[in-house]
């Protein structure tokens, strides 16, 4: 998460009361730090809303697009039931050796499986292993209009689809930021999820904002 995230006293009591990481989640995040991956992760606000979805809508498959060192999938994985899998996508070797240690550190090797590439080159192998019940989109914002074509193509009804930071920092309508390919991508992937008669969505205003779809 972002270190420039400044919480009002407010924002400070639901993170120590509702969202705190416990000791696993801290290690993680300050030895992703001490490695060097950037501090873009997710929030422990985000994270445990992830682990509500999973657990409302009893998702057993999540498909993570974009691990980073593998915060967002830790959380998710741990509401996993027994038997539950997921599995994410990341395009640097680095950032999924170092998520592979951490999951495995956090007793989640049985049910949390990182794949190299660009994601757009492992997607097309995961048909046997779709439906998935919640997909996170959370990689380079360019391609997310196409992340969304595959995450319906690997949907059922009731699948929740997810991508975050739909602000893009604050600008997303910025009129002087519209050149910008990641801007763009991410401009065409909210308008998809908000239009797609297939979906009915929402952003919940957390952090960077996420857009959330549930498929019809
Ligand atoms: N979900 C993580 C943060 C992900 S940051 C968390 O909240 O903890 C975005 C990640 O997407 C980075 O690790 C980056 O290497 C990865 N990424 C960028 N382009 C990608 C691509 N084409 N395919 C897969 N992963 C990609
Ligand atoms: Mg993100």
């Amino acid at each position: 998460m972002s270190k420039l995230n400044v919480l009002s006293p407010y924002e400070q009591f639901l993170r120590d009361t509702f969202h705190a990481d416990d000791p696993g989640l801290q290690r993680l995040q300050a030895e992703a730090g001490q490695e060097g991956l950037p501090a873009i992760s997710i929030g422990p606000e985000q994270g445990k809303f992830l682990q509500v979805l999973i657990q409302t809508s009893g998702a057993t498959k999540v498909l993570e697009i974009g691990c980073l060192g593998g915060y967002s999938g830790a959380w998710m994985a741990r509401a996993l039931p027994a038997g539950g899998k997921l599995i994410g996508l990341e395009l640097e070797e680095k950032h999924a050796a170092f998520t592979r240690r951490q999951w495995a550190a956090l007793g989640l090797a049985d049910r949390a499986e990182v794949r190299v590439g660009p994601a757009l080159d492992s997607l097309p192998s995961l048909a046997d292993e779709a439906p998935f019940d919640l997909i996170f989109i959370d990689a380079d914002k360019n391609n997310y209009p196409a992340y969304l074509e595959w995450a319906l193509r690997y949907s059922k009804s009731g699948t929740i689809i997810l991508g975050d930071n739909v602000s893009m920092g604050g600008r997303l309508a910025d009129p002087d930021r519209q050149g910008n390919p990641g801007i763009q991508g991410m401009r065409r992937f909210a308008e998809a999820m908000a239009a797609d008669p297939r979906l009915v969505s929402t952003v919940v205003p957390y952090a960077d904002g996420i857009a959330m779809g549930v498929v019809k």
